[in-house]
């Protein structure tokens, strides 16, 4: 599965990495160790990256803490990944499930009858993150909502 960017703010899925002096590039390829911009340049090669953006509205990726904006590929590839796997985890919620703990409806890549737990195990390596923490974050928005 491409890992993909999604805006929290707009909902658009371009991001861009901002180097110093202004110059501003859209990411045209992320994977799980790599980012690769316009040019085709890694991004890690072009150095003085100051911030990672929304290509269309500018929200800023920034850490766990709100403080600082992020200018770490492994940062940014890590923020990416976990707020992919909770718009997923987010989603799989209004996903039914049968009496067998399968999934009663087609889902992403998954067909009707995949067992709850192998998604379960698919989202924990494909993002890095495990359940609980997943768990943890959706029971939070949910107080918070
Ligand atoms: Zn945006």
């Amino acid at each position: 599965m491409e890992i993909q960017f999604t805006c929290p703010r707009c909902g658009g899925h371009d991001l861009s990495v901002v180097q110093e002096v202004f110059k501003k590039f859209l990411v045209t390829e992320i994977t799980a160790t790599d980012i690769k911009d316009d040019e085709g340049t890694f991004v890690e090669n072009k150095g003085g990256v100051v911030a990672y953006q929304c290509f269309h509205c500018g929200f800023e990726l920034r850490d766990v803490s709100d403080t600082d904006s992020i200018d770490d590929q492994d940062e940014a590839i890590g923020w990416v990944m976990t707020e992919q796997a909770r718009r997923i985890w987010k989603e799989g919620k209004n996903i039914p499930i049968n009496d067998d703990d399968e999934i009663d409806v087609a889902w992403m890549e998954f067909p009707k009858g995949t067992p709850r737990e192998d998604i379960w195990h698919w989202i924990e390596e494909t993002f890095d993150i495990s359940i609980a923490e997943l768990e943890e974050w959706y029971n939070s928005e949910v107080r918070k909502s």
